[in-house]
């Protein structure tokens, strides 16, 4: 029903950021070579994502709008083997049952596209579309008909920068992507496709940042490949946000990196300060969890004494490095 069904999707989409995050991953799991992000007024008004990918029949494109229709997980052994981005099947039904949502979308092989309007969950019209082929998805009005999540929206500054941080994720993950970020109507960010990572990072927060950076040494541990940019005492910041790990490919958070940063930077930082950190580590599947709470991609590593490790010599390394 209509209730429990938002109720659900409060917990998928708590705000205009996930919405982004959960689209982002979609277009990237269907190829895209070009995505655009637009938001006005911080996401509440519009969220609209477009892309190039492999689009969607009109089958798949109604089937993906019923929750847990397009779940990849079966057994419960699927959930600990999950290599996809998305693997819920409830990102989309979620977002159309609290929004006025649009999705158009066509196949490159297709004549005509299919285009869906859901209001607040209630599909409300379904016709050709004539756009080019991918996929455009629009959320309108996020939260109109459930006021008890819409009062736990911050200022529309607020949440256009939770906004702009999954954007900044997704980029540098993905530099071979090109993105394009528009708030209110404004380019904020233009990347082209590039096989440089800094030069992403150059795009994404200037060239004096990108610059300051030092690379990573090879790490030496059999199981853990570590690799990355650091920017010691000299590029820090006074909050996490470019303190970033990348775990495979996919930005995630966890507690054992965060010390592991703390215990490598040691002296070489002021109190309150965060240096950036880009942080790339490849490992077996198996050898990790992924909190599958919607809200955030926490990792749990089943071996963190190794991975405190390994993160603490390569950045303890460059710092030496670069002060001696
Ligand atoms: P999940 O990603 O967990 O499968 P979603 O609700 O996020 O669930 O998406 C449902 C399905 O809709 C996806 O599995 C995919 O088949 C399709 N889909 C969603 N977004 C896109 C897109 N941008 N391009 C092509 N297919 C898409
Ligand atoms: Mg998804």
């Amino acid at each position: 029903d209509a209730l429990a069904s938002q109720v659900a999707a409060g917990e998928v989409v708590e705000r205009p950021a996930a919405v982004v995050r959960e689209l982002l991953e979609n277009s990237l799991d269907a190829g895209a070579t070009h995505i655009e992000v637009h938001v006005q007024r911080g996401g509440t008004a519009l969220i609209r994502i477009v892309d190039n990918g492999h689009g969607m029949s009109r089958e798949d494109a109604l089937m993906s709008l019923e929750r847990h229709a397009t779940s990849k997980i079966r057994t419960k052994e699927d959930l600990s083997a999950i290599h996809t981005f998305g693997f819920r099947g409830e990102a989309l039904p979620s977002i159309a049952s609290v929004s006025r949502f649009r999705l158009a979308t066509r196949e490159a092989s297709a004549i005509s596209g299919t285009e869906v309007e859901v209001q607040g969950g209630r599909l409300t019209d379904v016709r050709d579309y004539g756009g080019s082929h991918g996929t455009v998805i629009e959320a309108r009005s996020l939260f109109y008909n459930v006021p008890a999540r819409r009062k736990f929206l911050r200022t529309e500054s607020t949440e256009f920068a939770h906004v702009e941080q999954q954007f900044r994720l997704h980029a540098i993950a993905h530099p071979s992507v090109a993105f394009t970020l528009v708030r209110d109507g404004a380019v904020t960010f233009h990347l082209p496709p590039t096989s440089d990572l800094l030069e992403r990072i150059e795009g994404l927060c200037g060239r004096d940042l990108a610059r300051r950076l030092l690379p990573l040494p090879t790490s030496t541990h059999p199981s853990i490949k570590v690799s990355g940019y650091i920017g010691g005492a000299a590029v820090s910041r006074p909050n996490r946000q470019m303190q970033i790990t990348f775990l495979n490919g996919r930005p995630v958070e966890s507690p054992t990196i965060a010390y592991a940063l703390r215990e490598g930077y040691h002296n070489a930082i002021m109190k309150g300060q965060y240096p950036v950190t880009l942080l790339f580590l490849e490992m077996a599947p198996e050898s990790f969890d992924i909190n599958v709470h919607p809200a955030k991609k926490e990792v749990r590593f089943h071996d963190g004494h190794a991975i405190r490790e390994a993160v603490v010599e390569a950045v303890a390394q460059t710092i030496n490095q670069a002060t001696t």
